[in-house]
């Protein structure tokens, strides 16, 4: 439930519908807008039967939440939110750039990538130090030593830095060596994981599950935002279908859904969406044109040799070309990079 203030409602009459929703041990979120205070009540809304919120001074009107997930919830929250990252923020009007290889494999691999991403106008640095793969058998990354040397890129570079998070060891090491964490596909329905990336005390990316609807993605990322952490960002990387000509099935459609459903900013993975490095760049182009606040894409300096998605990593000079080519395209949505 929302409670929607007057927008003359006075600071004396939020502070008492506040007081009176907490007496009743209920927590609240309170959002300030430029223009009106939205008061989100979280939890059992049966307790505040008998309250009359309705005639309390100041109130406007009282809005029934049917959804699940609040904090995520855009009636919560109307304005789309800014997320601060290290040096820079995501959101309304800035297309985020975030590239880098798959699997960070030597210290001269990053930090190579990491100067020629940089000087094509990406602001983030990628890179997975902890790869949850399909086979035992493949690459498992180079944890600790991985995130070792995106901390030097980033040292190097002033790039931000983010890597992906497998289990609570992973978020405990991580969270000194990077900006932001990342929740890949396959964790993100892990309840425990996203709970632990909720106390942890900088942003987090959550990727969209394999098979998740955007209701159960949502939900995930609740999950995060209830412990404490409301710095989340949403990233649609393409979902299972019938369909084998590409990895993943890109869902451009879960932008604008997102855009109408939730406050917090979406990036788009075509890399991952379509596992094909030819197809990055159209997709890339539609997911600014759908409206979203950035990209992740993989690159890697010599993707013939890259221990894991070769196919689908650019090399600098692909990926210098698709920057330059998207300029246009960010401009036309208002938002720079
Ligand atoms: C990744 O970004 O390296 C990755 C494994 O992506 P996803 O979780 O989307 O498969
Ligand atoms: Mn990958």
């Amino acid at each position: 439930m929302i409670i929607i203030m007057k927008p003359d409602a006075s600071q004396e009459a939020i502070a008492k519908i506040t007081s009176l929703v907490e007496a009743n041990g209920l927590q609240v979120h309170l959002s300030r807008g430029s223009e009106v205070t939205i008061v989100g009540v979280v939890g059992d809304k049966t307790k505040l039967n008998g309250a009359n919120l309705e005639i309390a001074d100041g109130v406007e009107k009282i809005v029934a939440v049917t959804e699940s997930y609040k904090l995520a919830n855009k009636k919560f929250h109307p304005d789309d939110s800014v997320i601060r990252v290290g040096n820079t923020t995501i959101g309304p009007g800035t297309l985020t750039i975030m590239a880098g290889p798959c699997a960070i494999e030597s210290q001269d691999q990053l930090m190579q990538t990491a100067f020629a991403v940089k000087k094509a106008g990406a602001t983030f640095l990628r890179g997975g130090a902890y790869k949850p793969r399909t086979s035992p058998y493949s690459f498992q990354g180079l944890e600790e030593e991985g995130l070792r040397y995106m901390k030097e890129a980033r040292e190097a570079t002033g790039l931000n830095v983010i890597c992906e998070v497998t289990s609570q060891h992973a978020i405990e090491s991580a969270v000194k060596y990077v900006d932001m964490l990342q929740i890949g596909a396959r964790n993100m329905q892990n309840f425990e994981l996203l709970k632990e990336a909720g106390r942890a005390h900088i942003p987090v990316l959550l990727k969209r599950g394999l098979s998740a609807t955007i209701d159960e993605w949502l939900n995930a990322a609740e999950y995060i935002m209830s412990e404490g952490n409301e710095n989340v960002v949403l990233c649609e990387r393409g979902i299972r279908t019938y369909e084998t000509a590409t990895r993943n099935t890109l869902d451009i459609s879960a932008v604008p859904v997102l855009r109408s459903r939730t406050h917090l900013p979406v990036i788009v993975d075509p890399s991952h969406a379509t596992g094909v490095r030819a197809y990055v760049a159209p997709l890339a182009r539609c997911a600014i044109a759908a409206g979203a606040d950035g990209l992740m894409i993989e690159v890697h300096p010599n993707p013939a040799c890259a221990l894991s998605d070769g196919p689908q990593s650019l090399t600098f000079e692909q990926f210098e070309q698709l920057t330059g080519e998207l300029r246009p395209y960010a401009d036309l949505a208002g938002r720079s990079f």
